[in-house]
Order: C-alpha cells, then structure tokens, then sequence
C-alpha cells in the first residue's frame, strides 16, 4: 500500500483506476493537469507517480523532467496511447521507471504498481520486521509473536511507514504528509492518537518512541 498521485485527464479512466487501487488499499490522489501536477510535486511526496503522457497544461513528459530535474527520486509509471519503440524509449529517457500502453488491463497496472513500490521501498523482502513484530505489507497482516494483531488501515499505514524507516524521526507534520491523503485534515493531535492506538493494540512501549518538540520514531 501507498500513497499514489494519479495524474491522467480522462475522468472515466481516472475514477477507474483510481477505485481500482484504492480496492488494493492505496490512497489515491487525482488531478487532471500537467501544470498543477507539477506544482503538487513541489510541496507533497508521494511513493508512486501514476502520469499520463498527453495532458492539458504540461505533458507527463515535460512532468517527469521537471521533476527529476529537481531532484525528484519517486518511481514514475508513465501512461500512454503511443506505443513506437521511439516514443516508449522518449518516456524511459525523461525518467520514467516503467511504462505502459492504452488499454491497458487494471490487473496489469496493479501489478505494475506493486513492483515499482516494492521496488523503491528497497524491500526485497516482502516482510518487515521489528522486535516482535513482523508486518507483511502484501498480505495486510501483522503479527507479534506469531499472533496476528488487527489494525485500523490507517494504522496499519502509520505503522508500515514507520517500519520501512526505522530509526528515523519524523514530526506529526510529515506523517501527515506522508500516510494520509493530501485533502485529509487531521491534525498532528489526531497522529498522537494513532501512535497510542498502535502503542496500546502491539502491547509495546518501546517499538515508538516519542521525543518531546521533534517527533516519532521506530526503534528496531
Ligand atoms: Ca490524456
């Protein structure tokens, strides 16, 4: 699971994949045009960047330069009607990790989806693990001691997050940013919430560590 942006003008398409992701328990953002594209990839990360080749405002092209120009490192799936080998080899150069032809099957961008996340995530290995507790992102579960432990998605989201990057401090402000979708408005008090809950149902004190004024972190 991730955070996706979706970017493709075609409503009918969009909502398609849009719902068909969100079934595989990503949150999905849309927008319709190249130029906003590349003005919300300034300001907000993403694990996975869904992009139309031929959109109003700026092309995908033009998207996906600009953004590894600024040094954007989040994996590109670009989405195309244009199929020569030049225009696929035009899309990898602009710095696009994978590529796909209209039409396309949704099980075939799932699959896509999975594999360039996996991929970016440096997670070979399908299980993440942390003392006790192993989460398997694929799977949606989660077990500590080898006794499986029910999770909120969006805890599960938190915690997933967290577990892919250990010992890293993060303020409420940037798990906000990273777990929940843009539109969202929770407030950093409702992350404190979260970590209680996860704290509580993991039984484990210890696994996140509040450090006063800067944030969280996952000790493992
Ligand atoms: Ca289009």
């Amino acid at each position: 699971m991730g955070k996706l942006l979706l970017v493709e003008d075609e409503l009918d398409l969009s909502n398609q994949i849009r719902d068909w992701l969100q079934r595989d328990h990503h949150s999905v953002e849309v927008i319709d045009n190249g130029q906003l594209a590349s003005d919300t990839l300034r300001v907000t990360q993403f694990d996975l960047i869904i992009l139309d080749w031929q959109l109003p405002g700026l092309t995908g092209l033009e998207v996906c330069k600009q953004f590894r120009r600024r040094g954007g490192k989040t994996p590109v799936l670009m989405l195309t009607a244009r199929s020569t080998v030049d225009d696929r080899e035009q899309g990898l150069d602009s710095g696009a990790d994978d590529y796909l032809c209209k039409p396309f099957h949704l099980k075939e961008l799932s699959a896509r989806v999975r594999a360039l996340i996996r991929r970016a995530a440096g997670a070979t290995a399908n299980v993440l693990q942390a003392g006790p507790i192993q989460l398997e992102p694929s799977a949606r579960r989660l077990t500590k001691d080898g006794v499986e432990v029910h999770l909120e998605p969006r805890e599960f989201a938190l915690l997933e997050f967290l577990m892919r990057n250990p010992n890293v401090v993060f303020n409420a402000d940037a798990l906000v940013t990273r777990v929940w979708e843009t539109d969202t408005e929770i407030s950093p008090d409702s992350v404190r919430t979260y970590i209680k809950a996860l704290r509580k149902k993991l039984d484990q004190k210890e696994l996140i560590t509040t450090l006063h004024g800067l944030g969280y972190r996952l000790n493992s």
